[in-house]
């Protein structure tokens, strides 16, 4: 089980959603990861092993930002390494994804035959390559988002950014925990109510 943190914010977000993920450690962990929207571009930073590396990451390399979504990761697909850590970027979508996708070699081949490439051994990596596609098409982000998670068989709890859509974080569950976190300008999303307790006591458990 890993931990998910989303923040659509009005203050800096790098640092709480470190902390946030904090909250989340009792669920175990490999490595851990954030994303971001910088100036209108969507940036990370991962690392593997425990969130004190990611916070050397982020020391020397800081993310100054008001909307992110933050990851501890519990590999299932793939090694431990930073390559593997989520969030995974594909065009316009950075996702974090807990859960396992039971299809995603059967995806992965459809879109490596269209001409994507991966850079994970993920399975989640599957669902950044779809939804940019699904937004290539044109579809508005909400609708190109239902129809990836029509591709998808398995559990997940999802949060994604779209390069550009400073005040959007989509999130999805089935099988895997989420809840949203209510707050006076700022919305959350989170794996439990842990991680959306420091922002927030207004919460809506996802069915
Ligand atoms: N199956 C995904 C992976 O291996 C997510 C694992 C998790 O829930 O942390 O990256």
């Amino acid at each position: 089980m890993c931990g998910i943190i989303g923040i659509v914010g009005t203050a800096p977000v790098a640092d709480r959603l470190v902390e946030s993920l904090k909250r989340l450690e009792y669920r175990g962990y490999d490595s851990a990861g954030i994303a971001a929207q910088v100036n209108g571009a969507l940036e990370r930073r991962r690392a593997p092993g425990k969130l004190r590396e990611l916070e050397k990451v982020l020391d020397a390399s800081p993310l100054v930002a008001t909307t992110g979504i933050g990851h501890t990761r519990w590999a299932t697909h793939g090694a431990p390494t930073e390559r593997n850590a989520h969030p995974h970027i594909a065009g316009r979508v950075a996702v974090v994804h807990n859960g396992i996708i039971e299809n995603f070699a059967e995806l992965k081949a459809e879109l490596a035959a269209e001409g994507h490439v991966f850079e994970s051994q993920t399975d989640t990596e599957v669902i950044a390559h779809l939804l940019d596609a699904e937004l290539n098409t044109g579809r508005p982000p909400l609708e190109a988002f239902k129809v990836t998670l029509d591709r998808l068989t398995g559990a997940y709890a999802l949060a994604v950014l779209i390069d550009g859509q400073d005040d959007l974080i989509l999130g999805a569950r089935r099988g895997s925990p989420l809840v949203v976190g209510w707050g006076e300008d700022e919305m959350y999303l989170g794996s439990d109510a842990l991680a959306v307790g420091p922002f927030t006591q207004k919460i809506s458990y996802l069915e």
